[in-house]
């Protein structure tokens, strides 16, 4: 019988497999998508999350796909306004980190099962049965729900997810290309009417991450993102005649939710990463506290702790994170009306 039976490939389901693959357990990863993502999303690998895969042997692949420098261009109203230096980070694709998980978990003999969507999950005193959209089951002596901020496991476990989140998206995000823009900085613009837009360029890629105050329509409600409005945007904001940010290969929103699960256990089975706690990307520790959940929840269930103590250890961590995440943001959102400031206030 399986050990452990995860669900979700991203980078907490990723993280908990190989950590319990290495631990000499056997696991199953399945996710609900049909094959791998190329999406930048998560970003900013920060110091405990590199440790963790320090432990991998994989950190110094990571790094040297990374950049751990990068400058803060501000612009306020149009206008180069400031620049800030950033160290001691890690700046790479939350794809490339996916990537690189999938490869170190493949050499220890397991591969992500894919298009495999877990809709069911039941479980007796010795085991857990997990019910798949496509009529299949998995027995696993435990289950790891590690399926994002809207965790079909969380759901079916009954465990409430407790705090508040608006109904309408506060950016539009996205990768694309903008040739004619240096990539020597990560630019962001910000003007007096508050709307602002944000292009990363991404490591080992000729695209940036595009983060931007969606546009509205009449009666002031946003639209969703496209290509055409994101050029829009990039016109009322950078007024850069000759760039346009073109080719986007991921569009998407992004809303203000802040919430946690009110345990991180049921039985046999547990929650990790967005499917337990979800906050403010000021900071980036969305993707680095999942890490460290999963090696947490690894110690745990790969017999080196105690498994009440993954809930004790990791429940008042993400209290911690959503205020402090949440602190940062505001902080942010203050600072960005001096012209010459930037994110870097929620970085601190
Ligand atoms: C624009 C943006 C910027 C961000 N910046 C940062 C940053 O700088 N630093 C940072 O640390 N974080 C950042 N984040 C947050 C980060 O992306 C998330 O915290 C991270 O993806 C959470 O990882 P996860 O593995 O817990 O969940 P996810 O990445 O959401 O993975 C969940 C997986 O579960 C699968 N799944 C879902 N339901 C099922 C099901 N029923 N059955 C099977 N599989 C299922 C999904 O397909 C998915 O692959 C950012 C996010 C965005 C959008």
């Amino acid at each position: 019988m399986t050990d452990v039976l995860i669900v979700g490939a991203g980078p907490t389901g990723l993280t908990l497999a190989c950590d319990l693959a290495l631990r000499g357990a056997a696991v199953r990863i399945v996710d609900r998508r049909e094959e791998p993502h190329r999406e930048s999303r998560g970003k900013t690998l920060r110091p405990g999350g590199l440790k963790v895969f320090e432990r991998f042997g994989i950190a110094d692949r990571i790094t040297a796909l990374g950049r751990s420098s990068l400058v803060l261009r501000k612009y306020f109203d149009g206008v180069h306004a400031g620049d800030t230096a950033v160290e001691g980070l890690c700046l790479i694709g939350q794809w490339q980190i996916e990537d690189v998980l999938r490869d170190r978990l493949a050499g220890l003999g397991v591969h992500v099962e894919f298009g495999a969507r877990v809709t069911g999950v039941t479980q007796d005193a010795d085991a857990v049965r997990a019910e798949l959209a496509d009529g299949r089951s998995v027995r696993a002596g435990y289950l790891a729900g590690c399926d994002g901020g809207r965790s079909a496991v969380r759901k079916l476990l009954g465990i409430a997810f407790q705090g508040h989140g608006d109904s309408e998206q506060a950016m539009v995000v996205g990768d694309v290309r903008a040739p004619g823009l240096s990539r020597d900085y990560w630019h962001q613009w910000f003007t007096s009417d508050g709307g602002a837009m944000l292009l990363c360029p991404m490591p080992g890629t000729d695209t940036f991450q595009l983060q931007a105050s969606p546009e509205r329509d009449a009666e002031g409600g946003a639209l969703p993102p496209s290509a055409e409005g994101f050029r829009r945007l990039f016109d009322r904001h950078a007024r850069m005649p000759g760039v346009r940010p073109a080719d986007p290969t991921w569009l998407s929103t992004w809303r203000v939710n802040v919430r946690r699960a009110d345990r991180m256990r049921e039985g046999r089975a547990f929650l990790a990463g967005d499917a337990a706690h979800v906050h403010p990307i000021a900071g980036g520790f969305g993707m680095n506290t999942g890490i460290e959940d999963a090696a947490a929840l690894g110690r745990a269930l790969g017999g080196a702790a105690d498994l009440d103590g993954y809930e004790a250890e990791r429940l008042p961590v993400a209290a911690h994170v959503l205020a402090d995440t949440t602190a940062r943001m505001e902080r942010v959102v203050e600072a960005v009306r001096t012209p010459g400031r930037g994110i870097e206030a929620g970085l601190d």
